[in-house]
């Protein structure tokens, strides 16, 4: 079996270039015979074709070099007087004959080399084989050429040929490629390997936009499409023949042999859009072509043949090879009907007109579409339009392991799913909760649809299945699962917590934690603990993180106090009843004491505290109760019996404000003295002037004080419900 290696211009280019040609040659060769087709040295064409006796000198001086860096002794010797004999021939043939030299001369030396190497070689002299416009006999002279001599590695010249008349010709510029094909198909080669020096057939000409990428996989048809509308990776001629003998074609790239690819083959296309090409200050968007079935464009005739017939529809229309972008295809029937009901080249007018350009003119054909822009402008068309068609925001799936089966929980798994188009469209991402656990029973599935039910301990199954750059999502209540967030983390699993208990801890635990986080560069996230989906800590670390000094905070962050206290009048409903709706509604902490007694305030300000940059802890708080710690103490029954008890108390006390004009708020506060910051927590009469003075039900309030400013960042809101809480979590989700 044969493999066909072609090799272009800038693979042989020189000395260390041909070294790796030889890595792969060696490569190739050691699974079957090798057709190796050639270019001439890069430039030697131009310099041919130019005719300056100048630049054919330094042609024959790079040749030299080449063979003193690869050859030496006799070897070189004897290989110098044959190149030096060629370039007389050279200077001695007809003008138009001279171009026909530079394959020549660099599949010569390819040789000399290859036999050195050890490899039994044979020079094919493609000027007696390529009979231009005649591919039946040009594959009956290839195949009877190969059959007669045996060899490891045939070395045949790209571009040259013979005309029918027996004069010396080529095949057009660019023409090795197709030298190449039809070798192959001659041979009917398992293997037509086309050697470049970019990765394939890519997106867009890398040139002209960087940010064209690879297409692994292409129809002989896009392929065709291509070339022909100035991709110049490709020869288009190059096609026809081995699409009739049914043989994918590889363009590889000789600088990254084992880099990315493209195979061009009979499968289908797999998107409807395969890339931008242009010739001049035309433009082509390339299409797939669904379903085809005829029409002046190729049809994929999968004949095994051993001498494939028919002509290539591109040398049909370009005889001569020489124009690359002539070939027409003409349209074929309805084009457009993508989903959407903008059409393709409304898309494209509506691209080129927000990056400001104006379309000369833009025509549906076949299955692309042609446009022309002023030449000034091509490369900044290309690359808006390779973006709008190309350049998809990849989309990243978010694997998400929720703990908790209450409000939030559910609030923020319905949210992701009522939520998931508009998601993916602003950030690219795709959210699947891959895992549920209520206190007791887990379920985890990658696929997204989790089922609590096993026994046993979710953090230790997180680990196990979570995909590292996973989020580990808090919603519950636990007073110990922070212990946990370490080993997540180090997983590389992220944490976003609503869950103010995890927070709340010893600062030398919250260090630590944050550290794993750092360290594994793993987000910890948990805005939501204070003031739910209010921007709180963001703007506090904001500050701190800017280095500007928090002088103040004060934070009226308690929902069921502020709803209690905004709600109570003297001589109306008892503050005892009020708590004990609050606490039905939901609305208090399970004992509501912890919300009276100040507990919950106390860890909304340790964390508030922190994001700030102080290291507060616990016990540097000083917290009056709402109401004295008497009442707080014995039962939950005993306590609410106290506290109806205490109602004249409280009345008086209301009362007492509002002669002044002051409203009561339970405030939480940090401030900066002397002898550094003290932190406090008590009921405090504030004015009218106190942004929260007239809070409504259950807002928050958070007044922060810096250096920087003689006014405070006021933020204000609602504070609470499960709604709110699974929006911030998903914010931290997203961030
Ligand atoms: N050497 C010729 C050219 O430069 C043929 C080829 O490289 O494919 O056009
Ligand atoms: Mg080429």
């Amino acid at each position: 079996m044969f493999r066909v290696l072609k090799f272009g211009g800038s693979s042989v280019a020189g000395a260390t270039q041909v070294s790796r040609v030889l890595d792969i040659v060696e490569r190739e060769a050691a699974r079957g015979r090798v057709i190796l087709v050639s270019s001439a040295i890069a430039g030697c064409t131009d310099a041919l074709l130019g005719g300056d006796p100048a630049a054919i000198r330094e042609m024959k001086a790079r040749h030299a070099d080449m063979v003193r860096r690869l050859f030496t002794g006799s070897e070189r010797e004897e290989l110098q007087e044959r190149l030096n004999a060629l370039f007389a021939a050279l200077w001695a043939a007809p003008a138009d004959e001279r171009v026909t030299y530079g394959e020549i001369l660099s599949t010569t030396l390819l040789a000399a080399k290859l036999e050195t190497e050890g490899y039994k070689v044979r020079w094919l002299d493609s000027r007696d084989l390529v009979v231009k416009g005649d591919e039946p006999e040009t594959f009956r002279r290839i195949k009877k050429a190969v059959e007669a001599l045996e060899a490891d590695v045939y070395v045949a010249p790209g571009f040259i040929c013979r005309e029918a008349s027996g004069k010396v010709s080529t095949l057009g510029r660019g023409g090795s490629d197709y030298t190449a094909a039809l070798y192959a198909a001659a041979v009917q080669a398992e293997s037509l390997q086309i050697w470049t020096d970019v990765p394939g057939i890519m997106t867009a000409n890398p040139k002209q936009v960087p940010a064209a990428r690879t297409i692994p996989h292409i129809s002989y048809a896009a392929a065709l499409d291509m070339a022909s509308h100035g991709a110049k990776v490709l020869y288009a001629p190059t096609v026809a023949p081995a699409m009739a003998a049914g043989i994918d074609i590889e363009i590889r790239n000789t600088f990254a042999p084992d880099g990315k690819y493209t195979v061009i083959g009979a499968a289908p296309d797999p998107t409807r859009w395969i890339g931008v090409a242009s010739d001049k200050n035309v433009i082509r968007l390339v299409g797939s072509l669904p379903g085809f079935t005829g029409g002046d464009a190729p049809s994929v005739t999968k004949k095994k043949a051993d001498v494939p017939s028919g002509a290539s529809p591109s040398a049909k229309s370009d005889p001569d090879g020489l124009s690359g972008g002539a070939h027409s295809r003409g349209s074929i029937g309805p084009l457009f009907s993508d989903q959407g009901s903008v059409s393709s080249g409304e898309t494209v007018a509506k691209t080129l007109e927000d990056a400001g350009i104006k379309a000369i003119e833009i025509k549906e054909e076949g299955n692309g579409i042609n446009f022309t822009v002023k030449e000034s402008v091509l490369e900044q068309a290309l690359r808006a339009i390779h973006r709008a068609f190309f350049q998809e925001l990849p989309v990243r799936e978010v694997n998400v392991f929720i703990a908790g089966d209450g409000a939030v929980a559910n609030a923020l798994i319905g949210l992701i799913q009522e939520s998931a188009a508009a998601v993916k469209e602003r950030s690219g991402k795709v959210l699947r909760v891959a895992g549920r656990a209520n206190s007791r029973r887990y379920g985890i599935d990658l696929g997204g649809a989790p089922v609590i039910g096993r026994e046993g301990d979710y953090i230790d199954a997180v680990l196990q299945a979570a995909p590292k750059g996973s989020l580990f999502v808090d919603a519950t209540n636990s007073k110990t699962l922070y212990k946990r967030y370490t080993d997540l983390l180090q997983a590389g699993i992220g944490i976003v917590s609503s869950n103010r208990r995890s927070l709340a801890v010893p600062y030398a635990e919250y260090a630590a934690m944050h550290a794993a986080a750092r360290e594994n560069g793993a987000p910890l996230r948990y805005e939501t603990t204070v003031g739910a989906a209010l921007p709180i800590l963001e703007s506090i670390a904001r500050g701190a993180n800017s280095c500007n000094e928090v002088l103040s905070i004060e934070a009226v962050v308690s929902c069921t106090l502020n709803q209690i206290l905004g709600d109570y009048r003297p001589g109306g409903t008892s503050f005892c009843s009020l708590v004990k709706t609050a606490a039905a509604e939901g609305l208090t902490e399970t004992d509501p004491r912890t919300d009276l007694g100040g507990r919950d305030a106390l860890r909304k300000l340790l964390i508030l505290s922190r994001e700030a940059g102080v290291q507060l802890e616990e016990e540097d708080v000083a917290i009056e109760p709402v109401v004295p710690s008497s009442v707080l103490g014995g039962s939950l029954e005993q306590f609410y019996a106290a506290l109806e008890a205490y109602e004249p108390q409280w009345a008086a006390r209301v009362q007492e404000a509002s002669e002044k004009g002051f409203r009561l708020r339970f405030v939480s506060s940090l401030e900066k003295s002397a002898g550094g910051y003290k932190a406090r927590i008590a009921l405090k009469e504030v004015a009218p002037e106190h942004p929260a003075y007239y809070l409504r039900g259950t807002e928050n309030a958070i007044i922060v004080r810096s250096a920087f400013h003689p006014y405070p960042l006021v933020i204000q809101g609602p504070g609470e419900g499960a709604r709110e809480a699974a929006s911030s979590i998903l914010n931290d989700i997203l961030r």
